[in-house]
Formats: structure tokens, C-alpha cells, sequence
């Protein structure tokens, strides 16, 4: 009997439950191929950075393992393009159907394009399936059909739209042809040489079943706080779902669908504005990939066109690197970048102040901030990194105004008026009181910690009066 067989193609949704493209092959199709072809260079200067190859090994060996609990196995290749992988892989298959779900990357959605148009020529069907956001960027467009470029409006069309959308389930089988080989997982050889990841072996577990439980765990024990307790960097109050997100080991449709189900709770009323405030966020991730899908020159060039003349010094290499080793003096600050550099993962609170300080205070290009989180961080998404670097920089969509500059000092002593996340990240400082443990220079200071290297006030006027030298300026 003849098989008919498909390929699904994985990328950035490595999950079982809710995934279209492998529930599409594996309700039509009898001999399913699923497959993750690794061609990095097909990012071009966006190819992942370290801490993301780390996540991605241990979230493809918990996508082979699942794959493996029923009855099939991820085969991993690695050739000249991805083309090339398909092709040859429908071939030796004699696979008549590829699946994937859509990216909305510039380089991803040009290659998939291609790669759809090849394979149709060659005779193969070929069908992409949204998996990866709750709305296309072509679905949600004003009524002249350009693009939003303000959140809260974009968000309220959303919201009329409907944001519950039915998942689909995970295939209690998978049916695969025997006698397939792949490339082992280690011959991609994404983990470090050098072993810098316990850190990230100590915070997090990728996966997708993982994903689901800390989705669990946050709705019952963290959500009811959320609205209030998301700005304080020392607490566990917000989900941390972010490279569970990134990685598709959970689909914003099972999130936002379980906020909804205990939003429409009546027993759950006093959850609902933490709920609403958790959809508005995910809300926020959609509307990222929106803008980077029109506006693609925007990981590098600033939306806002004034701030590509902005006066950014040029002799800053040296500040940049005291920024990165979280040795700024600035202690809310160097918390940050050290929690990034252990757990590949930093607080948004404190994302927005590391930033800050970088673009506003120390005047470099917020384009060094945004390549070294690209590097650092597990959750690293073009979309939102590019998103979140040009709003606190005062350039992209809906930003924050450039003369609003957050005080390091004061934003430290609101959000972690304890000092908690400061002592659990500079243990030069773990013997300051709550009243200095942000300003440690007023009690002269602490052995190895160092001075500031700018002042907040002083490069603030600098700042802003390099604001106004760019014309059309308030
Ligand atoms: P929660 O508060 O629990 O929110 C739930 C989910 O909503 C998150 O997992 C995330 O997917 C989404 N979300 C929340 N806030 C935002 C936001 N401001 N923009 C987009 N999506 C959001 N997020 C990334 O996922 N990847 C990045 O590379 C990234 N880079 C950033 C760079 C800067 C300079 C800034 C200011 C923000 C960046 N963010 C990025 C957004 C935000 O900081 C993280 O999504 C958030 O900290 C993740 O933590 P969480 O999962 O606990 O969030």
C-alpha cells in the first residue's frame, strides 16, 4: 500500500500540542517526517547567539524526546540551504507535502518565500500555518491598510477581533518510516566549549513540558500579584514564559486561552485586571513581530529617521565593555547585566533601566545594547529585542519620549527598596543597609565595587542637550 507522506517542517515552534503544521500532516498524511534543519547562516548577521544555541540543544532533545513517546524521532539535518535539506529529504521519502508554521523575521519570511515557490515548481504541496502569533501582521491594519504604529490602538483592534482562538491538540502518534538518518544533536555543536552555562542549567529547563509547568505554576501561584508585583525585580512576579514563548515550546494561543478561560471564571473576578494586564503583554509580543514585518530595516536603523544623525560618541568601546561586566558602579544597573549574564535572562523592569542608561547616560548606539543582548539573553527575538531597544531609546514606535530618562538611583530605590535583587547579584554590596545599598558611594563606597561611571545627573542635561541638537526636536 502506498504511504503518503509529509515533512513538517520545525523552526521556532518546538512543541507538540497546538502546533498546525504537525497536526495538519499527521490528520492527512500517513507517514509523517518531522525534521529541524539547522542553517544558521540563513540569519545572516541575526544567526542566534550563544545562550540561545544553548536553549535550542536542550529544547530539540526535549522535542525528539516527545516525538520519541509517540513512536517517531526528530531527524536533524544540516546541508547547503534548507531547500537543498527538503528537497533532498522529500526524495529519499518520496514525501509528496511539506508543512511548516510561518516566521515573520525579514530573512525568514524572504527564504520561506523562495522556498515554497522551488518546491511547488518541483510538484510537492506545500502549506504554512500561523503558530507563532495570536495575529498575522497582514490581519490586523488600520483602515487605509497601512500599518499600526501605536500599540493601544493596534491592541484594541485585537481585542475586537477576538482573542480566543481554538488550539489543536497534540498527535497521540506519529507515525514515521523507518530507517531515516539525521545528524546527532551534538554534532551541531551549540553548547560552549567552555563551560559558562551553569548559570543557565541552574535558572531554567527548556522544553516544552516545562513550559507548560511553569505556565501552571505561575497562574496559580504568581498571577493573582502580577499587575502589581511585575515591576519589582526581586520577586518572581511575572511568568519568565519568555524563551518558552520564543522557542514555540508553548503557543501564545495556549496562554492567552488559559487567561481567558479563568478571566471568564466568576470565581476568579479579582484576577481579572492582573489577567488583563498579562494579555496586554503577550499583546505586546505579537505587536513587535507586527512592526519589525513593516518596518524590517528597523533592527539596525532607528524608525524615528531624526535619530539616524543622533550625536552617539564614538570613543565608547571601554564604557561599553564596564556596561556588559556589570561594573558600572551603578548598582541597580550592574544587578541587571550580571542576572543576564548567569541566567541568559533579565527582568523588564531592569531591561529598560540597563538600556537606558546605556543609550541616555553613557550616549552609544543602542544598537551595541541591542547585538549583546542578542547574545545574552535565552529569549532573544528580534522582534521585541529590536522593539524594546528603540522605545527606551526614544526612536521606534510608540516611545518613550527621549526626555524622560529614568534615574538609575531613584528607579533602583522604587523597585527594590529592600536592595533584595541588588545584594543577590553584587555580593560586594551584600552588607549595605536598604538606605545605600543604591547610592553606595555616599558611605564611601565598597571594596571591589567600583565608582560611577557617570553621573545620572550630569549626563542626563548631556543627553538632552543632544536631544535638541537634532532639528524637528520638541
Ligand atoms: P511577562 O511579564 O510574564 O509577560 C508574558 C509574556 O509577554 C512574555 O513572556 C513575553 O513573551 C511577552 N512580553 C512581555 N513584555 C513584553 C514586551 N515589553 N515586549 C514584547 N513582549 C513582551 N522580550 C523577548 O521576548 N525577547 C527579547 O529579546 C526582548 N528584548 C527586550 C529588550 C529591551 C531593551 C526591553 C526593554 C524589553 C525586551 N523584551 C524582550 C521584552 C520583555 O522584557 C520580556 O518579554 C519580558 O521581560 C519577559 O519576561 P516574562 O516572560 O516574565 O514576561
Amino acid at each position: 500500500m502506498t504511504q503518503h507522506r509529509a515533512i513538517v517542517w520545525f523552526r521556532e515552534d518546538l512543541r507538540l500540542h497546538d502546533n498546525p503544521a504537525l497536526n495538519h500532516a499527521c490528520t492527512n498524511y500517513d507517514g509523517i517526517i518531522p525534521c529541524y534543519l539547522y542553517q544558521p547562516e540563513e540569519a545572516g548577521a541575526w544567526r542566534e547567539g550563544a545562550a540561545s544555541r544553548w536553549w535550542l540543544h536542550h529544547s530539540l532533545a526535549a522535542l525528539d524526546a516527545g516525538l520519541r513517546a509517540r513512536g517517531s524521532n526528530l531527524l536533524i539535518r544540516r546541508g547547503a540551504s534548507s531547500l537543498d535539506c527538503l528537497r533532498d529529504l522529500a526524495r529519499e521519502t518520496r514525501a509528496t507535502a511539506v508543512f511548516w508554521n510561518r516566521l515573520y523575521t525579514p530573512h525568514a519570511t524572504a527564504r520561506d518565500r523562495h522556498i515554497k515557490a522551488r518546491l511547488r515548481e518541483a510538484g510537492l504541496t506545500v502549506s504554512s500555518f500561523r503558530g507563532s502569533l495570536l495575529f498575522e501582521p497582514h490581519e490586523v491594519l488600520k483602515q487605509d491598510a497601512s500599518p499600526y504604529r501605536v500599540f493601544t490602538a493596534w491592541w484594541r483592534r485585537c481585542q475586537a477581533l477576538g482573542l480566543y482562538q481554538p488550539e489543536v491538540t497534540a498527535p497521540a502518534v506519529v507515525s514515521t518510516p523507518a530507517g531515516l538518518t539525521g545528524a546527532a544533536l551534538e554534532a551541531l555543536d551549540l553548547l560552549p566549549r567552555l563551560r559558562w552555562d551553569t548559570g543557565l542549567h541552574e535558572c531554567w529547563t527548556p522544553g516544552e513540558t516545562a513550559a507548560h509547568d511553569r505556565l501552571d505554576r505561575f497562574l496559580e501561584d504568581a498571577v493573582a500579584e502580577y499587575a502589581h508585583l511585575r515591576d519589582y525585580p526581586a520577586t518572581a512576579g511575572t511568568s519568565r514564559l519568555s524563551p518558552h514563548l520564543h522557542f514555540g515550546e508553548l503557543s501564545p494561543r495556549s496562554l492567552v486561552n488559559r487567561a481567558l478561560q479563568l478571566t471568564a471564571d466568576p470565581g476568579c473576578t479579582a484576577l481579572r485586571p492582573a489577567l488583563d494586564r498579562l494579555l496586554t503583554e503577550v499583546g505586546w509580543r505579537d505587536f513587535a513581530a507586527h512592526v519589525l514585518h513593516h518596518f524590517p530595516d528597523t533592527t539596525d536603523t532607528a524608525l524615528d529617521p531624526r535619530f539616524r544623525r543622533f550625536p552617539w560618541r564614538r570613543d565608547y568601546h571601554a564604557d561599553l565593555g564596564r556596561w556588559q561586566q556589570g561594573m558600572t558602579g551603578i548598582p541597580v544597573i550592574d544587578a541587571g547585566m550580571r542576572e543576564l549574564w548567569h541566567c541568559g535572562w533579565m527582568h523588564n523592569r531592569v531591561r529598560m533601566l540597563v538600556a537606558s542608561f546605556l543609550t541616555k547616560n553613557l550616549l552609544i548606539p543602542w544598537q551595541e545594547g541591542a547585538r549583546w543582548f542578542w547574545d545574552t539573553l535565552v529569549d532573544a527575538d528580534l522582534a521585541s529585542n529590536t522593539l524594546g531597544w528603540q522605545w527606551v531609546a526614544g526612536c521606534g514606535t510608540d516611545a518613550a519620549p527621549y526626555f524622560r530618562i529614568f534615574n538609575p538611583v531613584t528607579q533602583g530605590k522604587k523597585f527594590d527598596p529592600a536592595g533584595e535583587y541588588v545584594r543577590r547579584w553584587i555580593p560586594e554590596l551584600v552588607a549595605l543597609d536598604a538606605r545605600h545599598i543604591h547610592e553606595p558611594w555616599r558611605v564611601g563606597g565598597a571594596p571591589e565595587y567600583p565608582e560611577p561611571m557617570a553621573d545620572p545627573g550630569r549626563t542626563r542635561a548631556r543627553a538632552l542637550d543632544a536631544f535638541r541638537s537634532l532639528s524637528g526636536a520638541p
